[in-house]
């Protein structure tokens, strides 16, 4: 019997004759059908750079000031779900539900060229009160370099704990591995 990762009901593995003639192992879905639909995709208007949601469809001012330096690649809207999803896997430290995400992910670093996959380090202090990077937990399918690391003594506060306006005009808090 299969349990929802999220939500932990339990989920009916349909099984019907065409399934049985495949010959091949039963996966149970990873998500009840009420948590699969938790999680919307992105829709119109969207900025067209980002694909952030977004009330116009016109560039995010995000985008605009930050223009051929940096892009950032939106996936999910941050609503409802999401934040329930962020607070499940990274506050409550619920590391199974990398799972969940894992092939959304996939699906859109398929869809963008680059040479290699760097993901945000965590602090030293996050590492004991959280044990795992919230960021690798999402790449245990991909090929990754952890080459960032966060210097000790600039002990940034957690990103979260930040507003938006706070975290965009912060100084790079990484360093290089050397
Ligand atoms: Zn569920
Ligand atoms: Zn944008």
């Amino acid at each position: 019997m299969a349990t929802c990762l999220w939500c932990q009901a339990v989920v009916k593995v349909p099984v019907t004759l065409r399934i049985l003639l495949r010959w091949q192992v039963i996966v149970p879905p990873k998500l009840c059908t009420t948590c699969a639909q938790r999680l919307q995709p992105l829709h119109a208007p969207q900025c067209p750079q980002c694909g952030r949601q977004q009330a116009t469809a016109t560039v995010c001012p995000d985008c605009a000031r930050w223009a051929d330096e940096w892009h950032n690649q939106a996936i999910f809207p941050y609503d409802e779900a999401i934040k329930a999803y962020m607070q499940q896997y990274k506050f409550q430290g619920d590391y199974r539900l990398r799972l969940v995400m894992q092939p959304y992910l996939r699906r859109a670093l398929a869809q963008i060229e680059y040479d290699v996959l760097v993901p945000i380090p965590i602090t030293a202090t996050t590492w004991q009160t959280r044990g795992f990077n919230q960021v690798t937990g999402w790449l245990t399918d991909q090929p990754f370099q952890s080459v960032l690391t966060v210097p000790p003594a600039r002990k940034p506060r957690p990103q979260s704990s930040k507003t938006r306006r706070e975290r965009l005009a912060m100084p790079q808090p990484f360093e290089l591995v050397p």
